[in-house]
């Protein structure tokens, strides 16, 4: 079964995640049949997709009618009819191993010879489940996450008959709608994102039973220090404390004496009323910034990677999918592979022997792949390598933007931390410089930046970070200089959010298009700040002093519309247009003659800023450099010979 095989889609189960699965493959043109055991429970899943649809259509988040969606959506309760015709069937029932493998029995009779059967699982295994069936190596896992309409990741698990074919259609499954797919290569317990997020909740634990720091020291370490969207206790609170007890009692680990202790007073968090904070009497979390300046949060950060470097020691998953999973799948700042190659290996690993040595626990066994790797000298950024490649060549791994370069020359950028609305970070930044740095330019005929997801091209830069420094250690970001400065063309392509240093990086491109309900602004005022990558400056330049002003001052957001009329982009289109205006713009400029356009681009950029004589100056120097190009003898003949021109840039 390849991709191309996929048509039908059924989703077994019309609960929490059930409805939200057949929802987010209805979305991307699947035929979906729905099917719960009782048609009441498959009424109330139909119901509660339409009213999701309803509010993605009011917030402008889809452009699909909600009834076209529906149309595409069956309901059924027999469980032949539901899946007779199915290329693809995702169970999301109950977390039990006898419904899973009995359900799994019977798709085996009644599913056609070549579908796939998938699990969404988020603890059984992968491995038993299929053993249901005759056909193991068309079963895997699909784990989404909750829920499926918003979180962007779904982890594609092996069970250990699954062949590679299956596992790459279920994968391309999950790209073809839209969402983001990680390969579990093997299948571990708690695959990656719990495996790997486990110690987050644990350590802390640990801690907070020892007297270390209290609990409200420690979420304010973790979320205020570190970046975190929530403090281990306050995550804890949210999924329920006695579901960390649970995995930890049946994986037979020890257990932390406050957990236990809130289990056995049944404070099991937010849906008891109280846990670790007081959800009923009191006012929730109630830790604030400032708090746990001592907390030591290595202890807790150094067993994630540990964690992490398991499963890539045992072939689990790559840094790169694990780093993915967790910033898309727990909403990390940024993956724990790539943090700890900044904090450095040595000290991570360090960190652990220090911890076995005091405790003398399991826990703080550190991975082999670990040691290796700090025995090696990979230690991280600072060694050139660590978790990932940080030389010079072009070969170094990004961790925060994906780019490809193309036959034609078009170099498309995407900006990729989902999670946070692709908001511009040091890496990030640093990743763009460095590759523009090293592309070869040669190869290169014009460039394009865009967001990843369907919600921002780049939602502004990520504060987390910012506060505590002090303003000597402020420096002119060279990001948006060296993508003005790039001598090829440049074109932001814009879906979503544009803000603050989003927008900025879309002012330092040379053009702009963007859908109509696009959303431009400078926020920072709001924060008590002003655009510090440039936005001021190129604002004033490129918009009316009163626009440029208004922008600035007031923090509000124009939509595409506007920002057309106002001149701060080239065009706003239609969401469907999208796609085609731009291919139009990109077509023109890989291949037009690219020394014309690098000194088209370098006059019109340094002479905007000079007086119109020095400005002139510049253009009759490149003019008469480009008379003496054989691209001009090119263009010339083309034009005689009324044919289109091939430019080589020479
Ligand atoms: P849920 O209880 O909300 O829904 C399960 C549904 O399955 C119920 O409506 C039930 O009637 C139905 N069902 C029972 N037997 C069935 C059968 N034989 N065929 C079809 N449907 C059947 O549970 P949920 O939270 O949606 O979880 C479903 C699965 O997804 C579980 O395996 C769970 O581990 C996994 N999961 C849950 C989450 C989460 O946060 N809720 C996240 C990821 C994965």
């Amino acid at each position: 079964m390849t991709i191309d095989d996929i048509d039908r889609v059924t989703v077994l189960g019309a609960g929490s995640m059930g409805h939200g699965i057949t929802e987010v493959v209805a979305l991307a043109g699947y035929q979906v049949t729905m099917r719960d055991i009782e048609q009441e429970l498959v009424d109330d899943g139909y119901d509660d997709i339409e009213w999701s649809l309803e509010k993605l259509a009011e917030k402008g988040l889809i452009d699909q009618a909600p009834a076209d969606v529906m149309d595409r959506i069956d309901t059924a309760v027999d469980l032949e009819t539901a899946t007779e015709d199915a290329d693809l069937v995702i169970e999301a029932a109950p977390e039990q191993m006898e419904i899973k493998k009995d359900i799994f029995g019977q798709l085996d009779e009644y599913t056609p010879e070549g579908a796939i059967l998938a699990s969404n699982t988020s603890s059984l295994s992968i491995t038993e489940i299929a053993t249901a069936t005759d056909r193991p190596e068309q079963v895997c896992g699909m784990h989404f996450f909750n829920p499926p309409v918003k979180m962007e990741l779904v982890e594609v698990i092996y069970g250990d008959e699954t062949t590679d074919d299956t596992a790459e259609t279920a994968y391309e499954f999950v790209e073809s709608i839209d969402k983001t797919p990680i390969y579990v290569r093997k299948d571990v317990n708690g695959f990656v994102v719990n495996s790997v997020l486990g110690p987050f909740g644990d350590e802390a634990a640990w801690m907070a039973s020892e007297g270390v720091a209290s609990v409200e020291e420690i979420d304010a370490a973790m979320v205020h220090q570190r970046g975190y969207p929530m403090g281990p206790f306050e995550l804890s609170d949210m999924t329920g404390i006695d579901i960390g007890y649970h995995v930890r009692k049946e994986a037979g680990k020890p257990i932390p004496p406050i957990v236990e202790e809130k289990v056995e007073a049944e404070e099991l968090g937010q849906k008891t009323g109280k846990g670790y904070y007081d959800y009923e009497d009191g006012e929730g979390t109630t830790y604030e910034a400032g708090q746990g300046e001592d907390v030591d949060w290595l202890r807790i950060e150094s067993r994630i990677v540990n964690e992490a470097a398991k499963l890539i020691g045992n072939d689990v998953a790559t840094a790169e999918a694990i780093d993915t999973g967790l910033r898309l799948g727990a909403g990390f700042p940024e993956g724990p592979c790539r943090r700890a190659d900044k904090i450095g290996l040595d000290t991570v690993l360090e960190k652990l022997d220090d911890l076995h040595e005091e405790y003398g626990e399991e826990r703080y066994d550190a991975a082999d792949y670990l040691r290796e790797l700090v025995e090696a000298g990979n230690t991280g950024e600072d060694a050139g390598a660590g978790f990932f490649d940080y030389g010079d060549s072009a070969e170094r791994d990004y961790t925060t933007i994906n780019h490809s370069l193309n036959d034609d020359g078009l170099l498309e950028i995407e900006l990729d931390r989902q999670a946070r609305m692709n908001a511009l970070n040091a890496d990030m930044m640093d990743e763009i410089v460095h590759l523009l740095e090293n592309v070869d330019v040669d190869e290169v005929r014009a460039v394009t930046f865009e967001g990843a997801g369907d919600r921002a091209f780049c939602a502004g830069a990520d504060i987390t970070g910012f506060a505590g420094i002090e303003p000597h250690e402020v420096e002119v970001t060279p990001v948006f200089q060296t993508v003005n400065d790039f001598p090829r063309p440049t074109l932001a392509k814009i879906d979503g959010y544009c803000l603050g240093g989003g927008n900025e990086l879309a002012l330092a491109c040379d053009l702009r298009i963007a859908t109509e309900d696009s959303e431009f602004g400078f926020p920072e005022i709001n924060l008590g700040l002003i655009p510090g990558g440039g936005g001021t400056q190129r604002a004033m330049r490129m918009l009316t002093e009163a626009r440029a002003k208004e922008l600035v001052f007031r923090g509000h957001r124009i939509d595409g519309e506007l920002a057309e009329e106002w001149g701060l982009i080239n065009r706003a289109v239609d969401d469907d247009e999208l796609e085609e205006t731009v291919e139009e713009y990109v077509s023109d400029l890989v291949s037009g003659p690219p020394i014309a356009l690098r000194k088209a681009k370098k006059v019109m950029n340094e002479g905007r800023d000079q007086d119109i004589s020095a400005g002139l100056e510049l253009e009759s120097q490149a003019f008469g450099l480009l008379l003496s190009t054989d691209d001009m003898m090119e263009g010339a003949s083309a034009f005689m010979e009324d044919r289109e021109p091939e430019f080589e840039g020479k």
